[in-house]
C-alpha cells in the first residue's frame, strides 16, 4: 500500500512552516525535495569515505571509486540501458544537451545541416543549438504545436530532409505536463535515418524510463529533480554515438596518455568526464533511484496522476481559471481571470503555498501560448489531496481578492 503518510517522514523539510503555516510545496518541477537516506548516504560519505576517485591506489580512493561505479551501473539499471559505457556524468540536463550539441555538431554536423526541436522545448534544449548555430551554420526547424498544447506530428513529419541531423525533444513539457509521444517520434525520426535526443528532465521523475525500448539515441535528465542532489545528471548516449563524438572538454580523467606531440582519450564514457566527478553526488543519486525503486513506479504514477486529475477538476470549478495545456503528467499551468501570475504566486506564497510563476524558461512557448506567464502547481510522489485542496482554498481566497 502506497503510505503517504510514512513517505512524508522520509523528507524532513516537508514538516517545516512557511509565514506560520504548513509548508504545501508544489514546485517540484523545478526541483523535487530530498530523503533522508539521500542526505545520510552523501554526509557518511564526506565523513567517513571520502578520497578522489579513479587514480588511487589507496583504500578509502578504492572505496569511493566503488561508490561511484555502483552509482553508474544503479543508473545503468534505472533507465535499462545496454551497458555503462552508455552512463555519461554531467551537471544537469542543461550540461548533457550542451555536451551533445558541441559534441554532437562538431563530428556529425556541417553548415546547413538541420536540428528539429519544438516550440514546447525549455531554454536549456534551443540555446545550446543556437549557440552551434553560431559556431557552425546549422539551421534549427521548429515543431509547431496545437492549441491544445501537443506536438503537431503531421507537420514534424514534414520537417524531415536530407540535411536533418538530429530531432532534439522533450519527453514532458515542464509547462503545460504535456506527454509527447516519444516513441512515435523516434520512430518516425528512424525511419529517416535520424537520431533522437530525449530531454527527459520531466518525464524521469514520473515514469518508468527504458531506453532500449524507446530505442532513442541520447536521453538527458537532472539528479535534482528525481529527489537526488543538485549538480548531478546523467546523458545516456548509444555507444554508436558516443564513439564517433570527440571530448567535450580536456583534462584528467578523460585521457589515456599525453605528450606534448599526441594525446590519447580514455574509452566510454570517461572520455566525457574530464576533471574530479562528483563522486559524492553520484551516491546522493544512486540512493535517489533506489528510492524509487522500492517506492515502485506503478504506485508512484497511479498516485501522481490521481492528484493531477483532482487538481485539474477541483480548480476548474474556480471563476476564470484558465488551464495551459493538457496536464497529463504531474503539472498544471494556469491563469485566473486578470491576475498577473506574479501576484497569485506571491500570493499564494503568504498562504505557505510554494509555486512557480513566470515562463518557465519557455519564452518561445509562451509566445506560442499568448501569455506572459503563468502560474504552475507541480507534483511529487510526497504531495497530498488535502494539499491540493489547500492550494484550490488558496487560489479562491486570492481571487475574491482581485474581484
Ligand atoms: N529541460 C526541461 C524540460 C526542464 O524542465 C529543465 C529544468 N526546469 C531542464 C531541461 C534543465 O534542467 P537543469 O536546470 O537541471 O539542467
Amino acid at each position: 500500500m502506497y503510505d503517504i503518510e510514512r513517505i512524508r517522514q522520509d523528507f524532513p523539510i516537508l514538516g517545516r512552516e512557511v509565514y506560520g503555516h504548513p509548508l504545501i510545496y508544489l514546485d517540484n518541477g523545478a526541483t523535487t525535495q530530498k530523503p533522508r537516506c539521500v542526505v545520510d548516504a552523501m554526509t557518511d560519505e564526506y565523513l567517513n569515505v571520502n578520497a578522489n576517485v579513479h587514480r588511487g591506489v589507496h583504500f578509502l580512493s578504492q572505496q569511493a571509486t566503488e561508490l561511484h561505479e555502483q552509482a553508474r551501473e544503479t543508473v545503468r539499471q534505472f533507465i535499462n540501458a545496454s551497458s555503462t559505457t552508455e552512463i555519461v556524468f554531467t551537471r544537469g540536463t542543461t550540461e548533457s544537451i550542451n555536451l551533445v550539441a558541441s559534441c554532437f555538431g562538431q563530428a556529425l554536423m556541417q553548415a546547413g545541416d538541420e536540428v528539429i526541436v519544438s516550440e514546447m522545448e525549455h531554454h536549456s534544449n534551443i540555446v545550446p543549438w543556437q549557440l552551434l548555430q553560431s559556431r557552425r551554420d546549422i539551421s534549427i526547424k521548429v515543431c509547431p504545436i496545437t492549441d491544445e498544447g501537443r506536438l503537431d506530428l503531421a507537420t514534424l513529419e514534414r520537417l524531415f530532409t536530407p540535411r536533418t541531423r538530429l530531432v532534439s525533444l522533450c519527453h514532458v513539457s515542464n509547462v503545460m505536463g504535456t506527454v509527447n509521444p516519444i516513441r512515435e517520434v523516434i520512430a518516425m525520426a528512424h525511419a529517416h535515418d535520424v537520431p533522437v535526443l530525449v530531454d527527459a528532465a520531466q518525464s524521469v521523475p514520473h515514469m518508468a524510463i527504458d531506453v532500449q525500448q524507446l530505442d532513442c539515441d541520447f536521453l538527458a535528465f537532472s539528479g535534482h529533480k528525481v529527489y537526488g542532489p543538485t549538480g548531478i545528471g546523467v546523458l545516456y548516449g548509444k555507444e554508436q554515438w558516443l564513439d564517433r563524438m570527440p571530448p567535450y572538454m580536456g583534462g584528467g580523467e578523460m585521457i589515456d596518455r599525453v605528450s606534448f606531440e599526441r594525446t590519447t582519450f580514455n574509452q566510454l564514457p570517461y572520455k566525457f568526464e574530464a576533471g574530479t566527478p562528483d563522486y559524492v553526488a553520484t551516491t546522493g543519486l544512486a540512493r535517489a533511484l533506489d528510492y524509487v525503486s522500492a517506492l515502485g513506479w506503478s504506485d508512484i504514477e497511479a498516485h501522481e496522476h490521481g492528484l493531477t486529475v483532482y487538481a485539474r477538476q477541483q480548480m476548474a470549478s474556480i471563476d476564470g481559471m484558465r488551464f495551459i495545456g493538457p496536464s497529463d503528467d504531474a503539472v498544471v499551468s494556469f491563469l485566473v481571470g486578470n491576475i498577473h501570475h506574479l501576484d497569485l504566486g506571491t500570493l499564494l506564497d503568504r498562504l505557505g503555498i510554494a509555486v512557480r510563476t513566470g515562463h518557465h524558461c519557455a519564452e518561445p512557448l509562451m509566445h506560442r501560448m499568448g501569455v506572459e506567464g503563468t502560474v504552475r502547481a507541480s507534483f511529487a510522489l510526497y504531495n497530498t489531496r488535502q494539499e491540493v485542496d489547500t492550494l484550490v482554498a488558496g487560489i479562491r481566497r486570492v481571487a475574491r481578492m482581485f474581484a
